[in-house]
């Protein structure tokens, strides 16, 4: 079975975004937080847990460090003891304490509102630092790229793209910037009640008739259309300026530019596997 031809995706994105705010108004981050700071730390947990996983942490873990310089100021072992159940707890817990040292010596002990100064913190990566912006300060700086919005995007043909930062750059074209927050929550719903990984509710989905997979197999996405050609164009050149751009953490600018950007898994918390 063969994916089904439809409108480009430009001419769907309206509709799309239409019937996510109708399938989930009540779209939202589902890690629980009173603040940037408690959401940037609970982020940083989510590597490779749950959302459900890192809510039964870190209640405890907040009254135990209410701030920034009480993480940075932990003995050694401290952390790693409060977040054991979470996993690869030794490097979340460097990225914890090294992130706060940096916004309690850099920052006055608050978390910075800027792509660059977030990108800066020590397991803080474009997906964390969206979340970030996005849902702590309310800043639509880029799309929150996780494990669900990569299939969706994909399933949905919405991008063509693997790596998460190209994915975002296609997102960010196809929406207007002020839907980029709910989008974002709300693709993330839409992946964990109905478009589901290994079985997508494709009878059941409010998207169907705006779906090229529909009725596909489960993993079809994954042999769907290779990467975008390396031949040059000027609209592909700009796209990979403007990627290089958004690698180098800059923040992102209008609509379809990139300027000077639970049950859910994340993709690490260390340095080197940044989330
Ligand atoms: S129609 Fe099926 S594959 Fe497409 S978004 Fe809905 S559940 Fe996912």
């Amino acid at each position: 079975m063969s994916a089904r031809t439809l409108k480009p995706a430009a001419e769907r994105a309206p509709a799309l975004v239409a019937r996510l705010h109708a399938s989930h108004p009540d779209a939202h981050c589902a890690l629980l937080h009173r603040n940037a700071f408690e959401l940037l730390i609970a982020t940083i947990l989510s590597a490779q847990c749950t959302d459900v996983r890192v809510n039964l942490v870190t209640p405890a873990l907040f009254a135990r460090f209410p701030s920034p310089k009480d993480f940075a100021d932990a003995k050694p072992g401290e952390i790693e003891s409060a977040i054991r159940s979470t996993g690869f707890y030794n490097s979340k817990a460097r990225s914890i304490r090294g992130a706060c040292r940096v916004i309690v010596e850099k920052h006055g002990g608050e978390v910075p509102r800027t792509m660059e100064a977030l990108l800066e913190l020590p397991g803080v990566a474009r997906k964390t630092a969206n979340v970030v912006l996005g849902t702590g300060f309310g800043i639509a700086s880029g799309f929150v790229v996780d494990t669900h919005v990569h299939r969706l995007a994909r399933r949905l043909g919405l991008t063509r793209e693997s790596a998460p930062e190209k994915i975002e750059l296609d997102l960010q074209r196809l929406f207007p910037r002020d839907e980029w927050v709910f989008l974002g929550h709300a693709l993330i719903f839409h992946g964990r009640r109905v478009c589901i990984a290994r079985a997508p509710a494709c009878d059941r989905c409010a998207l169907a008739d705006l779906c090229p997979s529909k009725g596909l197999p489960a993993d079809a996405w994954k042999r769907g259309p290779k990467p975008r050609s390396s031949k040059r164009s000027p609209t592909r050149a700009a796209a990979r300026g403007a990627s290089a751009r958004l690698s180098r953490g800059r923040t992102a600018g209008p609509r379809g530019r990139a300027g000077s950007r639970g049950g859910s898994r994340g993709s690490g918390s260390s340095r080197s596997r940044r989330a």
